[in-house]
């Protein structure tokens, strides 16, 4: 994800001034909550960003011993969750109406500066993963349980995607920096130089740390004129993942420094994942590097699984989102139920077994964006088909999908979503068609 500091500003108000306050209170109050989880697992303390090698593993009993501690935590906290989203539901439905909006919704579109779609056209795209790539989520999920010989696949053996085990980066931290660096030389000088800087810069903080904050995030530095990444480095393949995509978004965004407008450096966020998720799969012919190459093709495949398997999840959360807004009134209790009822819809295969937390519809309460930032998530789903459409490209001529990469990112965020997709030669996601067909690419792929 981006953060860029300038966004909100358009629509302070001194009317809301004091709510603005009180939202950024409460978010904080939610990730110090993160921060401070202390889950037991196999004689270990670890936070939330470090649950997830045992999430993973390819024991199905850790995974679930895994997951149990987990949801133990949000079970624990639920009261105080609960109460800090509800404030949160009620502070923005509250700037909404004194701003002359109906609801929330259209102001979070308005935060999100979107101007050239609205909440039909994302319902749209809504129905049309439903329908294109949730059976086909469905069907992966079945093929996984075959083969790994299971009566039925459950919660947590989801995050094995790979039935040997997830390949996982060859090395730590370290390791992975310095092959970063031969990566990058091997796919464009532009982004090698650029690498340099940020290593040499110490423009990169990467280590789990006992409390840090969890997730990833690149943010930038006006007064220096450079990026910075802060991740959560945990052994898995997650670090390779999230390290491509913060990175994506650091060369975009100086990539971007010579646009004429302060405005410009960051595009709206539906753009900028463009940018972080397309380079997630450019990397792919050169991810032996940081996987080692016996594990390459392994983690392409992996990574393309999990990609197709996001896109129902992501516009859950949006769904979700539209419906909080729409329904400002809901008790806590309701929103669980909404989440269940619309979770059950896009991810039927989901089981969660005795797992109580997320079987009564709290899984939503993890998603960090749902109270950080309102309406940030389709972005993810919107970006992906056009980063997969960069791959499908890629494949036929890689520098050519290199060249039109690197170009986008240095638009910045010059133009709307759809300009920008236009510019790069991408097929525009709300266009008839253009998610069906790559994702028959992607499952032609993987068949
Ligand atoms: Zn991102």
């Amino acid at each position: 994800m981006i953060i860029g500091g300038a966004r909100v500003a358009k629509f302070k108000r001194p009317a809301i001034e004091a709510d603005l306050a009180e939202e950024a209170k409460l978010q904080s109050r939610y990730t110090a909550l993160l921060a401070s989880a202390k889950i037991e697992i196999e004689g270990q303390i670890v936070n939330l960003s470090g649950i997830a090698p045992f999430a993973q593993s390819l024991d199905r009993d850790v995974r679930y011993r895994a997951a149990r501690a987990q949801w133990g935590f949000y079970q624990a906290n639920a009261a105080e969750f609960d109460e800090i989203f509800d404030a949160l539901v009620k502070l923005r439905d509250g700037m909404a109406k004194k701003l002359g909006f109906e609801n929330f919704v259209e102001l979070g579109y308005r935060r999100m500066r979107r101007i050239d779609y609205n909440a039909a056209d994302v319902a749209r795209y809504r129905a049309q993963v439903l329908e294109h790539v949730t059976p086909l989520v469905s069907k992966i999920m079945e093929a996984r349980r075959v083969a790994n010989g299971w009566d039925k696949i459950f919660a947590w053996d989801e995050p094995l995607t790979d039935p040997q085990g997830n390949p996982k980066p060859a090395g730590g931290e370290d390791f992975l920096v310095a092959q970063a660096q031969k990566m990058f030389d091997d796919m464009d000088t532009g982004l090698a130089d650029f690498y340099r800087l940020m290593n040499e810069g110490g423009f990169l903080d990467l280590t789990n740390r006992p409390t840090k904050a969890p997730g990833g995030f690149c943010t930038s530095f006006s007064n220096t004129g450079m990026p910075y990444i802060f991740a959560n480095f945990n052994g898995t393949h997650h670090d390779i993942t999230v390290f491509t995509h913060e990175m994506g978004h650091a060369f975009q965004n100086y990539a971007s420094r010579n646009q004429p407008s302060f405005d410009y450096l960051w595009p709206t966020y539906e753009s900028a994942e463009i940018h972080s998720m397309s380079l997630e799969a450019l990397a792919y012919p050169h991810i032996g590097k940081l996987v080692g190459e016996d594990s390459a093709e392994r983690y392409r495949r992996m990574h393309l699984i999990e990609s197709l398997t996001f896109l129902p999840y992501g516009v859950l959360v949006d769904h979700f989102q539209h419906e909080i807004y729409a329904n400002p009134g809901a008790t806590p209790a309701e929103r669980h139920e909404m989440w269940r009822r619309l979770e059950l819809l896009y991810l039927p295969h989901t089981d969660y077994g005795d797992l109580a937390f997320p079987a009564k519809g709290g899984y939503w309460q993890s998603q960090h964006h749902i109270y950080s930032s309102p309406f940030y998530y389709i972005d993810y789903t919107l970006a992906l088909c056009c980063a997969l459409q960069f791959w499908v490209k890629s494949r036929q001529n890689y520098a050519g999908a290199v060249a039109d990469y690197v170009a986008l990112c240095g638009r910045g965020g010059s133009a709307a979503f759809q300009a920008l997709v236009a510019s790069a030669g991408l097929i525009s996601p709300f266009a008839e068609g253009a998610l069906a067909a790559v994702v028959k690419d992607a499952e032609a792929v993987l068949a």
